[in-house]
């Protein structure tokens, strides 16, 4: 039998049958969103691409040559490198008034998406409530489920001071996302005093997800979760390199709590994990300052897009959850017929244009999109604004 006629007459293999728990969730839809763009593109599209989640910077590449210390190339310790562990701490005690003890109250991993799942992982029993708001990031409710808790999402017009009715004796966390992604709102300090009253009131965690603190323009007041309570009682502070350094495929992200919780987050990492990329966490470390010097400047301008943007917008008659932050906004579809997902298929397939459909963020946001300012040139993304119009309009009951 030829190579050919064999493959022609085997049998297809069984399909493999997935956990229940695994088959359950759903694709990261905007990632899923995204890859179809990354295909577009390669086919030599040209599409408006406001859908990613990053901001673009210009950054030199990295030079390993001259970085000090050995072991470069192995794993470092699993709590993260020393020396980036005391400047994340220095950060956030200088910058929001945090303490944080390098040894034992922070540790460094691949990214704050997984730190997210490894802290949910460390805290809720199955069946466990976490209490997530809508506009959500996404991977919240997901990686909730994950772990055998019950995401219980809130819409998005509950105000932070009503969350007391979603709190029931199954509640273990509370996930607060500040600023926001995709509405770019900041929790005002009587918001977060609230939390941490509730935290306390029902014995709660917060878990505080600050991975866009950078990108708050000068005039909004930011407070970091963590100053409220310096004890980190019930506070869990999760970052990242990603988007303040302009570094997301480098996978670096932080969590800072309390010690005995990182001790159990520890344990975790060591078997999923093992460490955050160490070449590149001693980069970090040497180049601290210089990277922020180096972005901020840059996040500044993106920043400066969005609220030009937000106005464009206005003047356009669409609306905008509130917020002033990161480099999303979060528009109404207004009086057009169309649900999220269609709204955005037909964007990019009449106009080429990309952004994420409302109902990724919660179901009370399927008469939304996100609008990504992040990675276009201003003019670029005039036109993907104008495009969004163009179909609410067209889509509208005249
Ligand atoms: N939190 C929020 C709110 C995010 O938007 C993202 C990335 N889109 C993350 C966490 C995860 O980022 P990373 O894993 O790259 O640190």
């Amino acid at each position: 039998m030829s190579p050919s006629s064999i493959a022609a007459t085997a049998v297809a293999p069984a399909p493999i049958r997935a956990s229940s728990l695994v088959d359950g969730v759903g694709q990261a839809l905007s990632i899923k969103y995204n890859n179809l763009v990354y295909e577009l593109r390669a086919a030599g599209h040209d599409i408006v691409t406001l859908s990613l989640g990053e901001a673009f910077f210009d950054l030199p590449l990295p030079r390993f040559d001259d970085l000090a210390g050995g072991g470069l190339h192995h794993y470092s310790h699993s709590r993260g490198l020393v020396q980036l562990r005391r400047r994340l701490a220095a950060y956030y005690q200088d910058g929001f008034d945090v303490p944080v003890d390098p040894e034992q109250e922070i540790l460094v991993t691949a990214g704050s998406k997984v730190a997210i799942y490894m802290v949910l992982l460390a805290l809720l029993e199955p069946g466990d409530e976490v209490i997530v708001p809508e506009p959500f990031w996404l991977s919240y409710p997901e990686q909730v489920r994950l772990c055998r808790g019950v995401p219980v999402m809130v819409p998005h017009d509950v105000a932070v001071l009503d969350l007391a009715r979603y709190v029931t004796p199954r509640t273990r966390a509370i996930v607060i996302n500040n600023p926001n992604n995709p509405s770019g709102r900041v929790h005002t300090e009587a918001e977060l005093q609230f939390v941490h009253d509730l935290a306390d009131a029902h014995g709660l965690m917060v878990i505080a997800d600050e991975a866009y603190n950078e990108f708050v323009p000068p005039e909004t007041p930011f407070r970091a979760c963590g100053a409220f309570d310096p004890e980190l009682r019930h506070t869990v502070t999760v970052n990242s390199m990603s988007k303040n350094y302009g570094v997301s495929g480098w996978r670096v992200g932080y969590v800072i709590a309390h010690r005995t919780l990182i001790d159990q987050v520890l344990k975790v990492n060591q078997h999923l994990i093992t460490c955050a990329p160490t070449i590149l966490s001693c980069y970090l470390a040497e180049h601290f300052d210089d990277i922020l010097e180096i972005t901020r400047p840059q996040i500044r301008k993106v920043v400066a897009l969005r609220q030009e943007v937000d106005g464009q917008l206005a003047e356009a008659g669409i609306a905008t959850l509130p917020g002033s932050a990161t480099f999303y906004l979060f528009a109404s579809l207004g009086r057009s017929t169309l649900r999220s997902i269609e709204f955005t298929t037909r964007l990019l397939r009449e106009s080429a244009v990309s952004v994420v459909a409302g109902i990724a963020y919660g179901a009370s946001c399927d008469r939304h999109i996100r609008i990504s300012v992040g990675t276009e040139p201003p003019d670029r993304v005039a036109r993907g604004i104008a495009a969004v119009r163009d179909l609410i309009v067209a889509t509208s009951p005249r």
